[in-house]
């Protein structure tokens, strides 16, 4: 057996990567002016994601004029595995290139498409997610952010949470309750409310992990009125497009999160000698053994990711995101604990501006510790690890609905 892509997936990896080579911003300039959460776009990351986006590189499998160059599944497949070595954000801001954008190009008017989703993919605007709210986040049929159709405009009351990003937005893809009488899944839409509106106010939430840097907002809206254009889709008929961007953000999260476990095993190995050998032979032993460990589980979420891959290719449905999702963020969460445990208390240095443990985790900005704290946060967004474990044991094992 031969596990291997073919001469062309390759040569598309070399062309690819030869294109990295030469236009990739240097470390140099990340490390100026570094992004420093979600949202947060310096110079340098706009003008990457436009220089992605006008040489077809930022969305491969989409067509030249959104930003691609009509890739194979398989192509998109190793280019997003490159782009997880690489250590480079494609965008700064992921809910707007893989899911906002998406959705809008589904669902939204050309109107839409020119002002809102286009600059996304240009890296001029910046959007956020606002689905959570204090009383639906699993269960989002339960948002009860209200907009009240008032002629050409609507009126929007109520309250977002966790909202990536929201401190840096230009804008919010928003769902919101525009049917108070139908069932729950019914009367939601989806409207876009630029964040500079007034009535609209985003407070940051304090966060444990580089609090300077905030990352999650609530939002608040208070007799906000946009114009009723700014409707994505059909009326009441947002519930589907809440099925299409989680879709967005399920695929995303899928192939992205093995690619960047597989990344951080990588850092971990490239570094795991180094540790190593500055601890005492009993201790190196029980670490190797944690290393060695997580190794193959690491190769055995990617050999589940290439499985469902190839079942998506084939038109068929893959339960593996479930196990994906819930297996690739554990183990990301367990790989940051050794990693840091290993480290010890130099793991503990938290600001991506201040002094730091000398083993730097994935991304180069951020330590083993700060990437532990943070993988908390990937067992939540996205499906919270229990709703993975329900899907597993509904879909999967075909265990009767709790
Ligand atoms: C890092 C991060 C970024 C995020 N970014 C965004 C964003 O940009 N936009 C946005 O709208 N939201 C965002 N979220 C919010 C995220 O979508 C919600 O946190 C998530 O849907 C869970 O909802 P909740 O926090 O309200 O928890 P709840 O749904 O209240 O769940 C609380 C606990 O109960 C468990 N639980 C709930 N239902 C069940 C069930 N049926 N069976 C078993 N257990 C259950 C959950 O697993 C969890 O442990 C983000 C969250 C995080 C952590």
């Amino acid at each position: 057996m031969r596990l291997s892509f073919d001469r062309s997936v390759e040569g598309f990896r070399q062309t690819f990567l030869a294109w990295l080579a030469d236009n990739r911003p240097s470390p140099e300039e990340m490390a100026a002016d570094p992004a420093l959460s979600s949202g947060h776009a310096p110079p340098w990351a706009r003008r990457w994601t436009r220089t992605m986006f006008d040489a077809g590189w930022l969305v491969p499998g989409w067509p030249p004029e959104r930003g691609g160059r009509n890739a194979s599944p398989l192509e998109q497949l190793v280019y997003l595995e490159e782009m997880a070595r690489a250590d480079v954000p494609r965008s700064t801001n992921p809910q707007g290139l893989g899911i906002i954008a998406p959705s809008i190009l589904d669902y939204g008017s050309e109107e839409q498409i020119g002002s809102y989703a286009m600059p996304i993919l240009r890296g001029e605007r910046t959007g956020c997610l606002g689905m959570s709210e204090p009383g639906a986040g699993s269960d989002l049929a339960a948002l009860s952010t209200r907009a009240v159709l008032d002629g050409d405009q609507f009126v929007i009351n109520g309250q977002k949470v966790w909202t990536s990003g929201a401190n840096h937005a230009d804008f919010c893809f928003l769902f919101c309750r525009t049917d108070p009488s139908a069932a729950k899944h019914k009367g939601i839409s989806v409207v876009l409310v630029d964040i500079d509106t007034p009535g609209v106010s985003v407070r940051p939430l304090p966060e444990l992990v580089a609090p300077e840097y905030p990352e999650l907002n609530e939002v608040f809206f208070t007799d906000v009125v946009v114009p009723a254009a700014n409707l994505v889709g059909t009326l009441n008929d947002g519930w589907a497009m809440a099925n299409g961007s989680l879709a967005h953000e399920r695929g995303m999260v899928w192939v992205s999160s093995v690619m960047a476990l597989d990344a951080s095993m990588r850092h971990m190995l490239d570094a795991a000698p180094g540790w190593l050998s500055k601890l005492r032979s009993g201790e190196r032993a029980v670490a190797a053994a944690m290393v060695a460990d997580l190794y193959v589980d690491t190769q055995a979420v990617r050999c589940l990711g290439y499985r469902g891959f190839g079942k998506l290719m084939r038109g068929g449905s893959a339960p593996e995101q479930a196990l994906m999702k819930l297996f690739s963020s554990e183990t990301r969460q367990r790989l940051g604990l050794v990693a840091a445990e290993v480290e010890g208390a130099a793991s503990v240095t938290v600001s991506p501006q201040g002094a730091r443990g000398p083993f730097l985790a994935v991304d180069e900005a951020s330590t083993w510790m700060e990437q532990y704290f943070r993988s908390f946060g990937l067992t939540i967004s996205a499906g919270s690890s229990e709703i993975q474990r329900n899907i597993i044991a509904e879909k999967v094992l075909g265990l009767p609905r709790s």
